[in-house]
C-alpha cells in the first residue's frame, strides 16, 4: 500500500525536528563549554583587571570672580598656582611613605614620624592637602614624575592676589581657611575643609557670588592611585566679577592724605550712596595679612569706619539742632551762653569750649561758633526723649547697611532714657557720653540731611558681571523721613557758616567758597585726655553730590586738624570730578 501523502509530510517534519534539537544542543554545549572557560580558567585574570582600575571623582576648583575699582582698575584677581595632595586611597604604606619623602625632599620640608604616618593613616578615601600657591616652575619636576609617585595629586588653583596692597585691605578684605566655628555652615553649603573662604570685606560679604561652581572630573588610576585617563569632565563654573563704586586713586589719595594718622576718611556720593573712598588706617597688606611692615604699628584688621564705637561729639549737634526745632524752638530763639551752664544741685559747672562765653546766639551761630550752651539749654527744654527720637530717626543705634561684614550698630540710651541724670542728658545733647557711633553712622546721617530727608543704602558694589559678560546693577535700599524744609534751611544756614564765615569752627581750614562746603567739627574727649578730630561736612550744599568725613583719632581739633584733610579731599574730588561722576 503506497504512502499516503499525509504520512509522508509527517515523517520530513520529524525529521527536520531531530536535525533542529540536535543543533540547539550542540550550540549549548559550546556555550557551556564558553562559560566554563570563561568563570574557571580566566576567573583571576578579570578579578585583577576589576581591582587595577577604579574610577576616581575629583573636584575643580573653580575660578573666583575677580574684583574691580570703578574704573576697571583691579583690586582682586587670580593667579594660576598648583597644590599637592597626598590621597591614600587603594596605595600600599610603604608606597605612600615613599611618596610623602620625594615631596618632602623635593619641597625642602621635614615631614615628621607623625606627620607621615597621619598621612598614611587618614580615612582612605580623603585626600589631604600638603602644599598650595606652588609656582610651576616648583611645580614642573613633580609633575614630571607624577606617574612613579602612588598617591599624589597636582591641582591646578588659584591664589588670590591684591595688586593694590593695603590701600583697600578694609574693603576688599582676604581670603583665609575655614575658622573651626564655622566649618559646619561650610560644608552645608559645599565647601569642604580645605577651602579659602572670604575672611572680611567684600571678599566676604560677597563670597557667594565670588565662589563660583566647583566642576567635577572623573579619572581612572590604576591600583597604585596612579593617573589613568579621564573619563568624564565637567567644567568649572567661575565666580562672578565684581565692580566696585570705589576710585583706586581717590583711595590711594585719601590714605596718602592720612599719612599714618590712625583714623578713617569716607567719601560718598549722598545721592546715590555710592562710595568713592574708604580708608581705616593702620591698614595691613592683604597678600600676607599677618606681616607687618612696621613693628610699631600692630596690625589692624578694624575698619573702624564700621567696626569702631566713637562718642559723635559736636557733629551730633545736628540732630539736637533738628530735634530742638521739631519740638517748636524758634532757629530764631537766642540762649545766652557766659561759658559756664549751672546745673541745679550739682557740683560742677558744664563747660562751653569758649569759657569767655559766646554771648546771645541764635541757631545758626550755635552751630557756627559750636556753643554747648546754647545745645544744653535746647535739651533741659525739649527733653531726652526727642532728642534720642531724633537720633534714632537718623538711624543713629543701626547699622548702616552698608555692603560689608561685621558691621556695628552703635548704641543709644533707649532702655535708660528715663533714669538718665540730668548731667548724662546734657552730655548727650553735645554728643558725648551715653552714645556711641560709628564714623559712617555719621557721615550717612549728614548725607541724609543733605538730601532733604532721602536716606540711601551706602554701598560699594556698583554692579555684578557673570560669566556670560551680563551686568547686574546694585539697587540701593532707600528710606525717607519728613524734615521741615525751613528747619533743614535754618540748620543748613549754620552748617553753612561753619566753613564760610569768620570765626565759623572750620572757616581756618580755607576752603574756597565756590565749593559750597557745609560742615561740621567736633573734638571727642578721649579717656586718655587725647582728643578724637571730626569733621562731617557735604558739597555743594545747593545741590549736594559728595559728602566726606574724616575722624582722627587723638587727632586733636575737628576744625584745627579734621578739617584740613577733608578740604584736601574735596579738592581732589573737585579737579576729579568728571571722572568720579561717570558711571
Ligand atoms: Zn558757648
Amino acid at each position: 500500500m503506497p504512502f499516503s501523502p499525509d504520512t509522508r509530510h509527517r515523517r520530513i517534519f520529524l525529521k527536520r525536528l531531530r536535525i533542529l534539537w540536535f543543533l540547539t544542543i550542540i550550540l549549548f554545549l559550546i556555550l557551556t563549554a564558553r562559560i566554563g572557560q570563561w568563570t574557571l580558567f580566566r576567573r583571576r585574570d578579570y578579578r585583577k583587571l576589576a581591582r587595577n582600575n577604579f574610577i576616581h571623582p575629583q573636584c575643580l576648583s573653580a575660578p573666583r570672580g575677580k574684583i574691580f575699582s570703578r574704573d576697571g582698575k583691579p583690586l582682586a584677581v587670580n593667579r594660576m598656582t598648583f597644590s599637592i595632595w597626598i590621597s591614600p586611597f587603594r596605595v600600599k604604606r610603604d608606597e605612600l611613605h615613599r611618596t610623602v619623602s620625594f615631596l618632602g625632599h623635593h619641597l625642602g620640608r621635614d615631614f615628621s614620624r607623625q606627620e607621615r604616618e597621619a598621612l598614611t593613616l587618614r580615612p582612605r578615601w580623603r585626600g589631604k592637602i600638603i602644599a598650595r600657591n606652588l609656582p610651576i616652575e616648583k611645580v614642573a619636576p613633580i609633575l614630571e614624575r607624577q606617574f612613579e609617585l602612588p598617591g599624589l595629586r597636582v591641582h591646578p588653583d588659584f591664589k588670590r592676589f591684591y595688586p593694590a596692597g593695603s590701600t583697600c585691605a578694609h574693603v576688599i578684605g582676604y581670603l583665609g581657611c575655614i575658622s573651626r566655628a564655622e566649618i559646619h555652615g561650610y560644608l552645608k553649603r559645599g565647601y569642604s575643609r580645605d577651602d579659602l573662604v572670604g575672611i572680611g570685606g567684600i571678599e566676604r560679604w560677597y563670597e557667594d557670588l565670588l565662589k563660583g561652581t566647583p566642576g567635577r572630573e572623573v579619572v581612572q588610576r590604576d591600583a597604585r592611585g596612579r593617573y589613568c585617563k579621564t573619563l568624564e569632565t565637567q567644567p568649572a563654573i567661575p565666580g562672578q566679577d565684581l565692580y566696585l563704586s570705589l576710585d583706586l586713586d581717590f583711595q590711594k589719595f585719601a590714605l596718602n592724605a592720612l599719612n599714618e594718622r590712625l583714623g578713617v576718611v569716607v567719601v560718598m556720593n549722598p545721592q546715590n550712596g555710592q562710595i568713592l573712598a574708604l580708608v581705616s588706617s593702620p591698614s595691613y597688606d592683604p597678600n600676607h595679612p599677618a606681616v607687618t611692615t612696621n613693628p610699631t604699628r600692630p596690625i589692624s584688621f578694624l575698619n573702624k569706619a564700621i567696626q569702631e564705637n566713637y562718642s559723635p561729639a559736636s557733629t551730633f549737634k545736628l540732630i539736637t539742632a533738628m530735634a530742638g526745632l521739631d519740638s517748636g524752638i524758634s532757629p530764631a530763639q537766642k540762649y545766652f551762653c557766659d561759658g559756664y551752664y549751672y546745673l541745679p544741685n550739682w557740683k560742677k559747672p558744664f563747660k562751653c569750649d569758649l569759657v569767655t562765653g559766646h554771648g546771645w546766639l541764635d541757631l545758626r551761630g550755635a552751630i557756627q561758633y559750636s556753643c554747648n550752651i546754647y545745645f544744653y539749654k535746647s535739651v533741659r527744654r525739649i527733653g531726652v526723649l526727642a532728642l534720642l527720637q531724633k537720633a534714632l530717626e537718623f538711624d543713629y543705634g543701626f547699622p548702616t547697611g552698608i555692603d560689608l561684614p561685621y558691621e556695628v550698630a552703635g548704641s543709644l540710651p533707649l532702655i535708660s532714657a528715663d533714669s538718665l541724670t540730668p548731667g548724662e542728658v546734657l552730655h548727650l545733647a553735645i554728643g558725648q557720653g551715653m552714645l556711641a557711633v560709628t564714623p559712617l553712622q555719621v557721615l550717612c546721617s549728614y548725607c541724609a540731611f543733605a538730601n532733604g530727608g532721602n536716606f540711601v543704602q551706602p554701598h560699594l558694589l556698583l554692579y555684578q558681571k557673570d560669566a556670560e559678560r551680563r551686568r547686574k546693577y546694585f539697587t540701593p535700599k532707600t528710606r525717607f523721613i519728613h524734615i521741615k524744609a525751613g528747619n533743614r534751611r535754618a540748620v543748613l544756614e549754620g552748617l553753612i557758616a561753619v566753613v564760610n564765615t569768620p570765626g565759623g569752627t572750620a572757616y581756618k581750614a580755607g576752603f574756597p567758597k565756590e565749593w559750597k562746603v557745609a560742615g561740621k567739627t567736633g573734638t571727642a574727649e578721649r579717656a586718655s585726655k587725647k582728643t578724637d578730630a571730626w569733621f562731617a561736612c557735604f558739597a555743594p550744599y545747593d545741590a549736594p553730590e559728595v559728602a566726606v568725613l574724616v575722624l582722627l583719632e587723638s587727632g586733636g581739633f575737628g576744625g584745627r586738624n579734621a578739617a584740613p584733610l577733608a578740604r584736601e579731599i574735596l579738592k581732589y574730588y573737585f579737579l576729579n570730578r568728571d571722572r568720579l561722576k561717570r558711571r
